[in-house]
């Protein structure tokens, strides 16, 4: 078994808030990022795939299928894009999750989860900034 990392990069805008709770109790948790008019970032995303080495080709998945999943499934949607307001798994009502870089990579694992072919998913990394990432290595 080996791992492949491929990165793509987007840049988006957010807020962090939460409904059910008051203002005050959003200013309180989330201080300036609870500013509704947004902020932005540029995220760096780093997704690793799992599998064996096709003896023929060497790869162990099409990178330049790979990359064009990464852009489809994922920069597409987010990229120039506010994601409280235009993603669906993080807009507002009783399925929107905030979109914090921990939730942010939960989700691109939800979207790219059995769109590799080939190859297994292992890991989904998310920087918000260079010194800020998340893991998500699904459900274990
Ligand atoms: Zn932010």
């Amino acid at each position: 078994m080996i791992l492949l990392t491929r990165k793509a990069e987007f840049s988006s805008a957010h807020y962090y808030w939460n409904d059910a709770w008051s203002n005050e109790e959003n200013e309180r948790v989330f201080g300036k990022c609870a500013n509704r008019n947004g902020h932005g970032h540029n995220y760096t995303l780093e997704v690793t795939v799992e599998g064996e080495v096709d003896p023929v080709s060497g790869f162990v998945v099409d990178l330049k299928e790979l990359k064009d999943i990464l852009e489809r499934e994922v920069v597409s949607v987010y990229d120039h894009r506010h994601l409280n307001l235009e993603v669906p798994e993080f807009a507002a009502g009783p399925f929107g999750k905030i979109p914090t870089t921990e939730n942010i990579a939960i989700a691109i694992w939800e979207r790219l989860q059995g769109k590799i072919p080939n190859a297994r998913l292992h890991r989904v990394r998310v920087y918000e900034m260079p010194d800020l990432f998340a893991d998500y290595y699904g459900e274990r």
